[in-house]
């Protein structure tokens, strides 16, 4: 597979997939730029080998053409994000599009509208790939965040280029997951939180084989203390997972990976911010009351297997960090992996909720890398590939 570096632009124009699908205010402004910088990198390169770059995205969900979700309203972001000023056309096929593509210059930008404007994209439709196919002379997938979608623009348009390349955001995802899960340094610890263990099967029984420790948190860890025998009250618990619970903690035993459970719990009566909470043994609630953070002693405990890992992989946060009271346990794991980066470990927070966790407590900055796919990044950690990443092999 190609990566942007293998290509020299001069005189050519690169068409770009970006994931521009950036949150907007009531006005109409850009409220987070992170996903224009994470692109910043590939278009530059081009720009600087002397070519020109046709940047393509999606915004939202729009049922046909909705002027709110309008990539007119980001142009003026993406000129200040990438210095250069850039140029809009008010469709993404057909005549206009090639015309205006036509015309770009080397040191260029154009940006196309909504790729989501037309249903062909989702449908992945050949006829207007094709048509995409038109706008640039080598097709770069940078937009990790859709890399799991077969679109029109993520996919399907790949076949219609000879050159083809991942861009440098791709790359790095790819990279960061793989000193992760390849790793020949040990020992390699996995936490996993969050909400289910249904959602999160795939993930354990994939990296499994990959890591040493593996720490298990948030309201997913009830269905593996309540399959051991533990009383969890009104904790959060899939049933039907019981024996599936047992059997991974079996797998684990035979593959060498040590299982980390918290041991105790803020439980309260109510799921409100507000309510009285009191700390218990984790297999002894009482009835009536929930557990919807890690306990002290469970932090002590994930703290030293964190201190002691050189390789992290944090997925899922330790229990309902969104209210204050129940965010202990998530921001003290944060504090625990920022210090073990701080000493030479390698940090990947990735997949799902454990980012916006991150980037509330301001870890995001801390960690080695935070992935910006979220569903991109949990397929690639169940095992699967994506295949706007095979349509560039
Ligand atoms: P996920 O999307 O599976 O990573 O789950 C994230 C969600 O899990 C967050 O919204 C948390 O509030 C929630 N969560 C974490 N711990 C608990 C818990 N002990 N009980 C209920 N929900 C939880």
């Amino acid at each position: 597979m190609k990566t942007i570096n293998d290509y020299n632009f001069k005189d050519k124009r690169a068409l770009i997939r970006v994931d521009f699908n950036v949150p907007l205010t009531k006005d109409f402004e850009v409220a987070d730029r992170s996903r224009i910088e994470g692109a910043k990198p590939s278009i530059i390169k081009v720009l600087e080998d002397g070519g020109s770059a046709v940047l393509m995205s999606h915004l939202g969900r729009p049922e046909g053409k909705e002027e709110k979700y309008s990539l007119n309203h980001i142009v003026n972001a993406v000129s200040d994000v990438l210095g250069v000023k850039v140029k809009f056309v008010e469709d993404c096929v057909g005549k206009d599009a090639e015309a205006a593509a036509s015309e770009i210059h080397p040191g260029e930008i154009l940006l196309l509208e909504n790729l989501r404007y037309y249903s062909e994209e989702k449908k992945g439709d050949d006829a207007f790939a094709e048509k995409l196919s038109k706008l640039g002379d080598i097709y770069v997938n940078d937009a990790f965040g859709t890399a799991h979608r077969a679109h029109a623009s993520t996919t399907v348009v790949a076949k219609y280029f000879e050159d083809k390349a991942m861009g440098l955001l791709l790359q790095k995802e790819i990279e960061s997951l793989d000193k992760v899960l390849n790793s020949t340094e040990k020992p390699v610890t996995a936490v996993l939180g969050g909400a289910k263990v249904s959602s999160k099967i795939t993930v354990i029984e994939n990296i499994l084989p990959k890591v040493d420790h593996l720490i298990i948190g948030g309201g997913m860890a009830f269905t593996f203390i309540k399959a051991q025998g533990g009383k969890i009250g009104e904790s959060l618990v899939e049933d039907d997972l019981q024996n599936l619970a047992l059997d991974i903690l079996k797998k684990a035993e035979a593959q060498n990976v040590k299982v980390h459970l918290p041991v105790d719990s803020v439980v309260t009566q109510q799921f409100d911010n507000e309510a009285e909470t009191k700390i218990e043994p984790i297999n002894a609630i009482s009835d009536g009351w929930m557990g919807l953070d890690a306990g002290p002693q469970s932090r002590e405990n994930f703290a030293k297997v964190i201190g002691g890992s050189k390789i992290i992989l944090w997925n899922g946060p330790l229990g309902v960090f969104e209210m204050d009271t129940f965010s202990k346990g998530t921001v003290a794991l944060g504090e625990e992996i920022t210090k073990a980066t701080e000493q030479g470990a390698f940090s990947l927070v990735g997949g799902g909720d454990s980012v916006s966790a991150a980037k509330q407590f301001g870890f995001d900055s801390k960690v080695s890398y935070v992935s910006t796919g979220g569903g991109a990044m949990l397929e690639m950690l169940e095992g699967k590939s994506l295949p706007g990443i095979d349509a560039l092999k």
